[in-house]
């Protein structure tokens, strides 16, 4: 068979995909809706650890905690913030959210003081659903923030008030609310459900962008319903299928191919509070699961597992990596140790996850020029060009340019910032940052980035931040952070520095005081102290220089 001439990639798509593969189910509440009644409520939703959630135990719960949330004042089109780990919580919140015809945000749960009273405040979210362990950072922000209501939840005791982790200062605050209680108090109710269309926003998931500010991604109920139905198409995912949630749910690839895939399939998610390799691959044998998607970073912790061939893996069968680069080798080394054949997927947090996908039955090719592996084909419903960076012209078959993309799963824009949503999205046509080659009939090759992004293992540091952060030590003259090869993480961190003329401070202090004040995968891992900074004629500096400078630090 022959693709259409405009798209002959769809000749490699696995049977059964279709690239008109769009539309179903109008939002993802829809979608649940339907997956709820088709399956039956005591089918399994969630397994975290020893137990299993049903459908309709998630179901349930959602229906009374957004009932509380409305008794507390929700109300369509309200913000609700998620601020927990892999946890069933984060779940039954954002149906909650929808089923109240308003949102989730997506909060990274690694965000220290500063970046998350940034995230509360820029989203505007009125309630927060925060994990015990994590409410002293918010207890000390509260005073920047407007949030109305506070719900605090444990990880352990599913959906049990966890006592003993609650000190009664945290009582005292007049807009703390417990999980359990808002649960129990309308347990067996209904909320009172407020409509969403497929425009309506399922999720705020912050994001760098190719600018440094961290912005809210506008994923919208069409865009999120278009990617959850490429996933299961691609890899024929159905309700007998199990789902490894092991990237974070406050990305978008958690969000969209860990819950937005069970929610549309009905396959049990797999969710362990905190990426652990060991506990990973028991899991794996444990419940026999069959899909994930992941940064690389995780299988490469899995299979330096020192007992990883004691195990029975040979159940995960559908697996994909993206978020950073994979090269060839590393695919190899996954597939001798573990089994897996790991396929490449390509796309960003304004795409909802997909844009490309490796087909499985047609090995990637590998760019002779760059060395990449190729990250697959146009997925359904993608339109892909390649332009000159400069004036954006496109450009032709096996040319290097900026990988711009469009269709059903690129976002609408970013919330309320319109300056940096018409600057990424002209017309529809989001423009990634990301420079790539396309070659016949539609394969994709990232080669190289034009935003000055770091991505340390698929989570991406913006330098402008770091360096911020290091200015506000008394010492530091310059600060320019770059990324650097890094054996484990592909890049990491590292911050070369000048000092106010007359102070003094070793690099581990300034790494220490990085430390204190961001996520831990931000902080610069080595400082370099120099004389001056390189720069051009006009004072900017020459990121490129410093760079290069360092080739490995591991
Ligand atoms: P995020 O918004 O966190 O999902 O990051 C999106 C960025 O991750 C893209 O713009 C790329 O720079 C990078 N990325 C995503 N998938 C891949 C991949 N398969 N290979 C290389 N880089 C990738």
């Amino acid at each position: 068979m022959n693709g259409p001439v405009d798209a002959p990639w769809t000749d490699l798509y696995p049977d059964g995909v279709r690239a008109d593969q769009v539309g179903g189910a109008e939002t993802m509440l829809a979608a649940w809706d339907s997956t709820l009644a088709r399956l039956g409520p005591d089918s399994p939703a969630v397994h975290y650890f020893d137990r299993t959630l049903s459908l309709g135990e998630v179901d349930a719960s959602a229906e009374a905690l957004a009932a509380s949330l409305q008794d507390l004042g929700l109300r369509a089109g309200d913000h609700v913030a998620v601020y927990v780990q892999n946890d069933p919580h984060w779940l039954i919140t954002m149906l909650a959210a929808w089923k109240c015809g308003g949102a989730a945000v997506a909060v990274n749960p690694m965000l220290r003081e500063r970046e998350l009273a940034f995230v509360l405040s820029d989203s505007g979210a009125r309630f927060l659903v925060c994990l015990d362990e994590l409410y002293p950072i918010y207890d000390h922000v509260r005073d920047q923030i407007d949030v109305e209501a506070v719900v605090i939840t444990g990880p352990t005791n599913f959906g049990v008030r966890v006592k003993s982790s609650v000190p009664a200062s945290w009582e005292s605050a007049d807009n703390v609310h417990y999980w359990y209680d808002l649960v129990t108090a309308r347990w067996g109710t209904t909320a009172a459900h407020q409509p969403l269309t497929g425009d309506s926003v399922a999720l705020l998931t912050y994001t760098s962008g190719t600018t440094g500010r961290a912005k809210g991604a506008l994923n919208t109920h069409r865009g999120m319903v278009h990617s959850c139905r490429v996933y299961a198409a691609w890899f024929s995912l159905d309700e007998g299928d199990t789902v490894l949630g092991i990237a974070p749910l406050f990305h978008i690839t958690g969000s969209v191919a860990g819950m937005g895939v069970t929610i549309l399939t009905g396959a049990p998610l797999v969710l362990l509070h905190r990426f652990d390799a060991a506990r990973t691959l028991q899991a794996i044998q444990a419940r026999r699961t069959t899909f994930t998607v992941a940064a690389v970073t995780a299988f490469i912790a899995m299979l330096n597992c020192p007992d990883v061939d004691r195990y029975d893996l040979s159940s995960l069968t559908k697996v994909a990596s993206g978020g950073a680069p994979v090269s060839q080798a590393t695919v190899d080394r996954i597939r001798a140790a573990t089994g897996w054949r790991v396929h490449g997927v390509y796309g960003l947090t304004e795409t909802t996850s997909p844009t490309h996908l490796a087909p499985p039955d047609h090995p990637a090719p590998v760019d002779q020029r760059s060395g990449a592996l190729s990250v697959g084909v146009p997925v359904p419903g993608a339109r892909v060009r390649i332009v000159d960076v400069e004036s954006g012209r496109p450009l032709a078959e096996g040319e290097e340019g900026e990988i711009v993309v469009s269709g059903p799963m690129v976002v609408p824009g970013y919330w309320a910032a319109p300056e940096e949503s018409a600057h990424a999205i002209r017309d529809g046509w989001l423009f990634t940052g990301d420079i790539g080659v396309m070659t016949e009939p539609g394969w994709l090759f990232v080669v190289d980035r034009k935003k000055d992004l770091i991505n340390a293992g698929g989570y991406k540091v913006w330098p402008r931040e770091v360096e911020d952060v290091l200015y506000q030590h008394p010492a530091v003259r310059e600060a320019a952070v770059v990324g650097v090869t890094d054996s484990y993480r592909g890049e990491t961190v590292k911050a070369y520095v000048t000092l106010v003329p007359g102070a003094s401070a070793a690099p581990a202090e300034l790494i220490a005081f990085a430390r204190e004040r961001m996520a831990a995968y931000k902080y610069p891992r080595v400082v370099e102290i120099l004389a001056d900074l390189p720069k051009t004629a006009s004072g900017k500096v020459l990121r490129r220089e410093l760079r290069e400078r360092q080739g490995r630090i591991s």
